[in-house]
């Protein structure tokens, strides 16, 4: 159910209605998102990018990437009054869809019904309609406006434009940096020389290729599906789009025989898909112009403590906490943040240095769990899927959560379609996986699971599977 905009108006949101202008610096997926929200409760509101404006010129190569949209980001669009208007560009996927090297296909549910769907949605559609409905609550966004740094103290933050090279000093109430993960405003803090900070780069890289649609706009693989092909060390996956087309990532080490460096020429790419996407390759006619053209992206996990200074300036979204995309929560996590935020804003008022902590309060050990869930989840997509004791323990978990729903949740689910504070999925995912253990290394079929020795592991595990 979609809520009404204005249904935010409420007299506690006037009361707040001030001349506090907020600036974000970054228009990607958070700050137009929280922009929207601040705005719908009478804050003026401005954002800088250091782009150019997308609506003007349509996306760049590597941006146009499929991202996984699921409960935690629909909750927050939800609330901004935006999801319904989003859910008009998804296409819900129901599984996985695994492609072998042999070209079989194996299928895994998600979740326990259709109602527990992830969705696919381009990066492009959505940052588009979420900049128009920004601007449509009076946002005003400064497009080729690139923050050079800022003044933690006064607030005053300073941009160049990308065009005309003028430098500006911009004063404002409070800077929030949804700068994403390469930060200026991150950067500034750490100046300061206070901000803890670490970054691990994954020696993996990726690459943005694509499916062509069938005739008539269709189709060539089973649209309600993320497929996956998993070759143990790497990967390729395909989002569907509602052009018929596939959004497809390939997954590869930088560097080594099969990697990124190796494959330097069209012919190389070709051979490679030939020998090991057999069944991709021929849906995929533009290959090796998309491997020539795309960038290779790289991935990083980041994390950083304090998120603010001086009651003056937040980080938000991938500035504060950039995960790699393997859980497909990172934008999930980040419009969790806006829900948080608002949340506190709404309970405390203005009160920013208050907010502020108690918002990286709420969210530090979340942001974190996620971070870790999502590098263990690399492998579990590029390798493990292709084994039939996971798909067997997968299939026990969901048996086991419909016989007990409220005490055993797989964690792919909890993170999914659970709002439970991440920090949860991921202690109590570390309890479920012992149990599971327990009752599915000595079985092989579903038949076999032995519901008396469930009953007894469930009653032993209850405090922690309760209360954590
Ligand atoms: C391959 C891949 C697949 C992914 N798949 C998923 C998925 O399926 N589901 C999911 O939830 N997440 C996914 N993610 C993660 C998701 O893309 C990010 O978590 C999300 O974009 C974070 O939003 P953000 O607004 O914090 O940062 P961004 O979306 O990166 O936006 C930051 C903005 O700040 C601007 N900017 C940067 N520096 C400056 C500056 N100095 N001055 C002004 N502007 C600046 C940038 O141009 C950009 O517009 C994926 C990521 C990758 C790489």
């Amino acid at each position: 159910m979609s809520r009404d905009p204005a249904a935010h108006k409420t007299p506690l949101r006037n009361m707040q209605k001030s001349s506090h202008t907020i600036t974000l610096v970054g228009a990607g997926l958070t700050g137009p998102l929280l922009a929207t929200s601040l705005a719908q409760r009478g804050f003026p509101v401005q954002i800088f990018e250091r782009r150019s404006d997308m609506r003007l010129i349509r996306s760049s190569a590597g941006r146009s990437i499929n991202l996984a949209v699921s409960t935690r980001g629909i909750h927050a669009l939800r609330e901004a009054g935006l999801w319904d208007q989003m859910s008009r560009i998804i296409i819900p996927m129901k599984g996985r869809m695994m492609h072998s090297l042999a070209g079989e296909l194996t299928f895994q549910p998600y979740g326990k019904n259709d109602t527990e769907v992830i969705n696919s949605i381009s990066r492009a559609d959505l940052n588009l309609a979420l900049l128009n409905a920004a601007e449509a609550q009076g946002v005003t966004i400064r497009f080729n406006e690139r923050c050079t740094g800022m003044d933690l103290n006064t607030g005053a933050a300073r941009f160049r434009n990308e065009e005309s090279g003028r430098e500006t000093t911009v004063d404002s109430e409070i800077v929030i940096g949804s700068d994403g993960s390469a930060s200026a405003i991150r950067l500034d803090m750490q100046k300061l020389g206070r901000l803890n900070f670490s970054q691990e780069n994954l020696d993996y890289g990726y690459k943005e290729l694509t499916i062509a649609a069938g005739p008539g706009g269709k189709h060539l693989l089973e649209p309600h599906a993320l497929h996956i092909w998993p070759r143990g060390a790497y990967m390729l996956i395909a989002l569907p789009n509602i052009d018929g087309t596939f959004a497809c990532i390939l997954f590869l080490p930088f560097a080594g025989p099969e990697s990124f460096a190796a494959l330097d020429t069209g012919e190389k790419v070709q051979r490679f898909f030939a020998a090991r996407f057999a069944d991709a390759l021929p849906l995929m006619p533009q290959l090796q112009q998309n491997y020539a053209g795309n960038p290779t992206g790289s991935m990083v996990t980041v994390k950083c403590a304090p998120w603010h200074a001086n009651g003056k300036v937040l980080l938000l979204g991938d500035a504060a906490h950039a995960i790699v995309p393997f859980f497909g929560q990172g934008m999930n996590c980040a419009f969790e943040d806006c829900t948080v935020f608002l949340e506190l804003l709404d309970r405390h008022g203005p009160n920013w240095t208050k907010l502020f902590q108690e918002f990286e309060l709420a969210r530090k050990l979340n942001t974190d769990s996620i971070a870790d869930m999502a590098l263990e989840n690399f492998v579990e997509m590029r390798d493990r899927v292709a084994d039939p004791r996971f798909l067997f323990r997968k299939k026990a978990e969901l048996a086991l959560e419909a016989k007990y729903p409220r005490h055993f949740v797989p964690k792919y689910a909890m993170v999914t379609f659970h709002r439970v504070p991440y920090s949860v999925a991921l202690s109590r995912g570390k309890i479920q996986d012992r149990l599971l253990a327990e009752l599915c290394d000595p079985i092989t079929r579903i038949e076999d699971l032995d519901w008396e020795k469930a009953d007894h592991l469930i009653q032993r595990d209850l405090t922690a599977l309760e209360t954590l």
